[in-house]
């Protein structure tokens, strides 16, 4: 039988990191896979789950199931993360799922059981893993503007124009904050133009946020979501803990749906638990109850969003440095983009054959697209990898 199976294209981001780790250069510069490094080059425990861990250790007395739809406490700490309290919770419901990812293939699968023929309006360029989601799923799909490759920054009328062109009943796929693979964000301004837009055509609007806390703030990160939120009768939501609380293998992560009446939202309540049946039972529950842990301690949750704000800082003093450095090295603003954009991803903008020159002469390894995670320098390597590229770029 397995004589049919098609061999898969090879995941390029783990053939890099193989690259990289094979690599014997000590001035290798590593600016692929999009995990949080701190300044040593780590991904670090953050102290808040660690003494999450410790407390819950001490205080589980049973690891039987939770919920279909995981614990109550933690979707309803994650909704209020993500959008607030101010939201009617009858309007509310949600499900715990197997990190960002399931909440992304949780909220698709209950988008294409209420409309089977919806097209998903995804931006361009956006996580490629949303299209291969998609593809697999049978779910008719396109793309929207959304970045202007020569100036780094949004596409924001071609964007407006292709929104404007959205079939009612489409869905409109959205990154809530620090868009990856760009990192270029709408403003507040502009925010509000796309959700006068999508009211409008009267799309279905999904937000996949990855990276609360990663932008500007945990409040200033999710503002977008609640905007759509409160404008919008309908909001499909896919959260993930993964960056935000360091959570990355014990896949924490929620999908959260926003509908009309307290009626709709019951009906949305049982698909999604019957959903997470069909496909895992139950979700994970070790890395939720460590974020439920720390959102309702007021003791851990200062001392989380202390952690986060120190990570979210690095980052934005790098983009600030790395522009700073382009500038001088070559002596334009061509990368001044790099300081304005928020999150860990940049594009760089240069051809795959630069991007290549970069890895085989300077050991700088990032994404074909000439995506660079930018939590994966330390400040030491910023001179070096400015050099590098105005090198390249030439
Ligand atoms: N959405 C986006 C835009 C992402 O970048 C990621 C992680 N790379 C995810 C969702 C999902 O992350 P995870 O499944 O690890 O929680």
């Amino acid at each position: 039988m397995f004589e049919n199976l098609r061999a898969q294209p090879e995941d390029q981001i783990l053939k890099l990191m193989e690259q990289y780790r094979a690599d014997q250069r000590p001035e290798k510069i590593d600016l692929g896979v999009g995990v949080y490094r701190n300044s040593q080059g780590v991904t670090p425990v953050m102290q808040a789950v660690k003494s999450a861990e410790h407390q819950l250790w001490e205080s589980q007395q049973t690891k039987g199931y939770t919920g279909l739809a995981g614990d109550p406490a933690f979707v309803s700490a994650m909704s209020d993360l993500v959008l607030g309290t101010d939201l009617a919770q009858a309007r509310r419901a949600g499900a715990a799922t197997v990190g960002g990812t399931g909440a992304i293939r949780q909220g698709l699968e209950l988008i294409r059981l209420a409309r089977p023929d919806a097209t998903v309006h995804v931006p361009d360029p956006t996580w490629p893993n949303h299209t291969a989601i998609l593809q697999a799923m049978g779910m008719k799909h396109r793309t929207y503007r959304y970045f202007d490759t020569e100036t780094g920054a949004l596409d924001m009328t071609g964007m407006l124009e292709d929104l404007a062109a959205v079939p009612e009943g489409d869905v409109v796929l959205l990154h809530g904050c620090c868009h990856n693979p760009t990192g270029a964000d709408p403003s507040a301004a502009q925010w509000a133009q796309i959700a006068a837009t999508l009211q409008q055509v009267n799309a279905m609007v999904m937000v996949d946020i990855a990276y609360q806390g990663f932008g500007d703030g945990i409040e200033e990160d999710a503002a977008a979501t609640r905007l759509l939120a409160s404008k919008l009768p309908e909001l499909v939501i896919a959260v993930s803990c993964s960056k935000n609380f360091g959570l990355y293998r014990d896949r924490a992560g929620a999908v959260l749906v926003v509908s009309l009446s307290a009626r709709h939202s019951a009906a949305v309540q049982g698909n999604l638990a019957t959903l997470n049946r069909l496909a895992y039972s139950f979700p994970a529950d070790h890395g939720a109850a460590l974020v439920q842990m720390i959102l309702s301690n007021p003791g851990l949750r200062g001392e989380w969003m202390d952690e986060l704000t120190a990570m979210r800082d690095r980052i934005n003093t790098l983009r600030t440095e790395l522009a700073a450095a382009l500038q001088r090295e070559t002596g334009s603003d061509r990368f001044a983009f790099i300081g304005a954009q928020r999150g860990m991803f940049s594009r760089l903008g240069i051809t795959p054959d630069q991007v290549d020159t970069l890895r085989d002469a300077h050991a700088v390894y990032m994404v074909g697209d000439s995506r660079m995670n930018i939590a994966g320098l330390s400040m030491e390597q910023i001179p070096t990898l400015a050099r590098a590229i105005a090198d390249t770029c030439d």
